[in-house]
């Protein structure tokens, strides 16, 4: 028999998809290649048993603010624990910048620049689902809140610009604002560095950083769950090289990345749309640490050691250097570090007082390099003492994360480059980027709209589309 439809990759955006396929009463399998679901939202015991690390996400503003996720309950389905800090940016003897969950408690922190900080930031927070309607899908289509749009637009070319220190006179707020923008790994500043910056900025002062209680593979077993309620199956160990691999289908959707869908898809795809996909390009990569500790970071600022998520590197102008660096092929001395301490909320994720610590550097796209030592002294300069903790760690090179999932090519975790061109045709500049031109055949991964993040809705999108065009179905409930 058979099924109506496939879904190749069991990553947030595959299990999105099959949900709302299954959700709409039709039979859906999914074929993931791993010998376990998740993709880029798995937690494993990888140092000492007993100590729970996210290998790959772990903090998840994009999942809580994500349509598809409202309207599937996932806060109803798993706990999270959303901390009143946000995230912190350290600097240099013990000072740091704050994004506090209250827009006001920031601005008023930052002294000089609390009221530069308040109307970049204020009129984002007030009107966020503005922003995430505008963010969270195509940009090339109308907005359904222009005014909001244009003020987000407003300030993605003044960030993004020369001219971003205009607005700020001390050195602190700048570098809050470069340590979010540099989530997307490119030059700073550049238009889509601050399109990424302040949306995650203005959600750090609107739904808040949440972080999963038990870890970020809690997401996609809610999801997992969900399919296998409604009469989904999903096959692990099931790697899909070619379309004579497939199970017959009417509807088939791939969790890969573009240029490995032109690749999987190559018969059936036209040559002008496969040769757009292989021109996809895929940006700089990270090389990731995971860290048990036998008590927590030892942070200079008391700020610091209550946040889930810090962005180290120091000031605006190291941070740009770092990732300048990383754009020219460079390994930088002093990188821009992303780091989370999920026990700081979580205590399930270590024995008893243990602590974890998740860690990545941006480096070049394929690097083999081992970069422990220089993201070790990078957190070492923020919290002396820190290697005295340290009781494991486990370094992945960007190639290494690559093997583990070729979703992310070279270390590039964002399935391709986020560049301005790439952010507007992502992978192809059409009205519905999830649906390939050839019967049946969608693309639901991050290459796809909007982009990075664990939100699934480029798998929502993908699902949408095809329920309309292969089954003239309607969008389902997703409701628990
Ligand atoms: C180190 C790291 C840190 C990150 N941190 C965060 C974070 O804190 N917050 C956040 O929101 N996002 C974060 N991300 C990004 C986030 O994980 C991804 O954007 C997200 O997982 C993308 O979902 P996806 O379903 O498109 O792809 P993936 O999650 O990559 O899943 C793709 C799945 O498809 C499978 N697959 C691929 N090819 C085939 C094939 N041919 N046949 C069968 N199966 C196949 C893969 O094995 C994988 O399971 C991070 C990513 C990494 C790597």
């Amino acid at each position: 028999m058979p099924h109506d439809a496939v879904v190749v990759g069991a990553g947030p955006n595959g299990l999105a998809a099959a949900v709302t396929l299954a959700r709409a009463g039709l039979d859906v399998v999914v074929l993931e290649r791993a010998s376990e679901v998740g993709g880029g939202a798995r937690t494993a015991e990888v140092t000492i048993p007993g100590y729970q690390h996210d290998i790959c996400s772990a903090v998840h503003p994009m999942a809580l603010a994500s349509p598809f996720f409202q309207a599937f309950g996932l806060e109803e389905r798993i706990e999270f624990a959303v901390p009143e800090i946000s995230y912190v940016q350290p600097l240099d003897a013990g000072r740091a910048g704050v994004a506090y969950r209250d827009l006001e408690r920031t601005a008023d922190a930052l002294g000089r620049d609390g009221a530069a900080w308040r109307r970049l930031m204020a009129p984002l927070v007030r009107h966020i689902d503005g922003v995430q309607d505008f963010t969270g899908s195509q940009l090339l289509r109308m907005p359904r809140d222009p005014v909001t749009a244009l003020r987000f637009g407003l300030r993605v070319l003044e960030q993004g610009s020369p001219a971003w220190n205009v607005r700020f006179r001390d050195e602190v707020a700048p570098a809050m604002l470069s340590g979010v923008n540099a989530h997307s790994i490119g030059r700073m500043p550049s238009l889509s560095t601050a399109g990424a910056g302040l949306v995650l900025g203005a959600h750090a002062h609107a739904r808040g950083w949440p972080v999963p209680i038990g870890g970020s593979a809690r997401i996609v077993e809610a999801l997992a769950d969900d399919l296998i309620a409604h009469g989904g199956r999903i096959e692990t160990e099931s790697e899909v090289r070619a379309l004579s691999d497939l199970p017959e289908a009417r509807a088939v959707l791939f969790d890969v990345s573009a240029r490995a869908f032109a690749r999987i898809g190559a018969p059936a795809l036209p040559d002008r749309y496969r040769r757009a996909l292989e021109g996809f390009r895929y940006g700089g990569g990270v090389a990731k640490l995971d860290f048990a500790l036998s008590e927590p970071v030892p942070w200079a600022n008391a700020d610091a050691r209550a946040t889930p998520t810090l962005h180290l590197g120091g000031t605006r102008a190291e941070l740009a250097h770092a990732e300048d660096q990383v754009a020219r092929g460079v390994h930088p001395e002093s990188p821009y570090v992303l780091a989370s301490q999920p026990t700081v909320v979580d205590a399930s994720r270590a024995p008893e007082g243990g602590h974890v610590l998740w860690a990545y550097c941006h480096v070049p796209n394929g690097s083999t390099e081992d970069m422990s030592e220089r993201v070790i002294r990078q957190i070492e300069r923020f919290a002396p003492g820190f290697r005295d903790t340290v009781l494991a760690t486990r370094h992945v090179s960007a190639a290494e994360l690559g093997v583990y999932n070729p979703n992310y090519v070279g270390g590039d975790i964002s399935a391709g480059a986020v560049t301005l061109p790439q952010l507007v045709r992502r992978p192809v500049l059409t009205t519905d980027p999830w649906r390939a031109p050839a019967p049946g055949l969608y693309l639901c991964s991050s290459s796809t709209p909007p982009g990075t993040a664990v939100h699934g809705l480029s798998g929502f999108y993908a699902a949408r589309s095809a329920l309309r065009h292969e089954f003239g179905l309607p969008v389902p409930s997703l409701a628990p």
